[in-house]
C-alpha cells in the first residue's frame, strides 16, 4: 500500500516517532508531514517529537513539531515511524491509542508490530529510504526531499555502513535530482559540532576504558560531566560511533545518565562479530544488529560489568 492510498479517507493525521529523535527519527516525521501537505493539503498533520538538535531546526515543519505532547487531539490515521515498540513512543503513545487508525513504518528487526498496518523492513537502510519507496516520487518536493536525505544519510553514517544498498542508492540519487546542497546538509546536521559538543566528545575519549583483550570499549558521561561541559542529551550524537572505530575493538557502548539521576541510556555499536541489539534486547531495549540500545539503572560501573556478561558468549 502507498501513502497516497493510505492516506484516503483521512483528514486528520498524526505522525510521531521514538523518544530521543535521531536523524531518521525528525527525518521521516517531517518528510511524511511535508508530502502529505504537498499530496493531500486538505488533511490536518500534526508531528509529536521530544525536543530535538536545533541543526535540524531548518527543515521545513520542524518549527511546528509539537514537543510538549499536551494537546488532545484524536486522528483518523496516525503514522509510527522509526519505533521499534509502542513504549518507546513515549509521550506521543496516547495518540497512537486514540486513533481511529495505526500505520507503523519501521526497518528495526526487533519490532514484532504494534500497529493496525505493519511495514517492517529490516533490510532498509533507514525509515526514510522506505517512505522514499512508499511515496510517489513524481509528487515528492525538495522539502520533503531534504528530510528523506538526511534520515537516510544518518542511518547509514553518511553511506558507509553495510546497510547502504543499491536500493538505498538509488534513492538517494533520486533525492539530490531534486537540487538538494548535500555538502552543506551534510555539514550542517551531521558532521558540523559546536565547541561544546567537541569537548564533550574529548572527555569521553579520554575517559574511556577497553575490556576483554581491546574488544569491548566504555565510555561514561554522568549528568554531573554534561552540566559541567554545558551539553544536553541531545548532542551527543556520534560519541558512540567515534569509538567504534578504535582498532581492535569489536563493539562500542556509550553510557550515558539520563535527566532521572541513577539511569542510563546504553548506545551501542557492533563491527563484524558482534550483535549487539541481542544484548540490548535482553535488556528490555532493542535496534539492529550494529546498532542498538537499552536502558539501565544503577551505577556506570556495575552496569559495564552486566553489559561484559551479556557479551561473553558472543566474545568466545
Ligand atoms: P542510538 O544508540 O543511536 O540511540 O540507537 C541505536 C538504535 O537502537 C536506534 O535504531 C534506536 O532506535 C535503537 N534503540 C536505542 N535504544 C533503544 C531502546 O531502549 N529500545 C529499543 N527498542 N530500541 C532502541
Ligand atoms: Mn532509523
Amino acid at each position: 500500500m502507498t501513502i497516497d492510498e493510505m492516506l484516503s479517507g483521512a483528514l486528520t493525521v498524526g505522525i510521531a516517532g521514538h523518544v530521543h529523535p535521531d536523524g531518521d527519527c525528525i527525518g521521516s516525521s517531517l518528510a511524511l508531514k511535508n508530502y502529505i501537505g504537498a499530496v493531500r493539503p486538505d488533511i490536518k498533520v500534526t508531528v509529536w517529537l521530544e525536543e530535538f538538535s536545533n541543526s535540524f531546526d531548518f527543515l521545513k515543519g520542524a518549527g511546528s513539531a509539537d514537543h510538549d505532547m499536551d494537546i488532545e487531539q484524536v486522528c483518523d490515521l496516525f503514522f509510527v515511524v522509526d519505533c521499534g515498540d509502542i513504549e518507546r513512543l513515549g509521550a506521543a503513545a496516547k495518540y497512537f491509542r486514540t486513533a481511529k487508525k495505526t500505520v507503523c513504518i519501521d526497518h528495526h528487526m526487533t519490532n514484532g508490530g504494534f500497529a493496525d498496518v505493519n511495514i517492517i523492513q529490516p533490510k532498509a537502510s533507514s525509515t526514510c529510504e522506505m517512505l522514499y519507496y512508499l511515496m510517489d516520487a513524481d509528487k515528492l518536493d525538495y522539502a520533503t526531499a531534504e528530510c528523506l536525505y538526511i534520515g537516510i544519510a544518518f542511518d547509514t553514517g553518511v553511506f558507509r555502513h553495510t546497510n547502504c544498498s543499491l536500493r538505498t542508492m538509488n534513492a538517494v540519487g533520486s533525492l539530490i535530482e531534486k537540487g538538494l546542497d548535500t555538502e552543506e546538509l551534510l555539514d550542517r546536521t551531521f558532521f558540523r559540532k559546536t565547541f561544546a559538543q567537541n569537548r564533550v566528545l574529548g572527555l569521553v575519549l579520554e575517559r574511556a576504558k577497553l575490556t576483554d583483550d581491546g574488544q569491548l570499549i566504555f565510555g561514561v558521561l554522568t549528568q554531573e560531566d554534561r552540566e559541567a561541559c554545558g551539553v544536553s542529551i541531545k548532542d551527543l550524537d556520534g560519541i558512540v560511533d567515534q569509538l567504534r572505530v578504535t582498532e581492535g575493538v569489536e563493539a562500542a557502548v556509550f553510557i550515558y545518565e539520563t535527566m532521572q539521576p541513577g539511569e542510563y541510556k546504553v548506545s551501542m555499536r557492533g563491527n563484524q562479530k558482534l550483535n549487539v541489539a541481542a544484548v540490548a534486547v535482553s535488556f528490555g531495549g532493542g535496534g539492529h544488529i550494529k546498532a542498538a540500545g537499552c536502558t539501565i539503572k544503577g551505577e556506570p560501573e556495575d552496569i559495564i560489568e552486566k553489559l561484559r556478561e551479556r557479551f561473553f558468549d558472543q566474545l568466545m
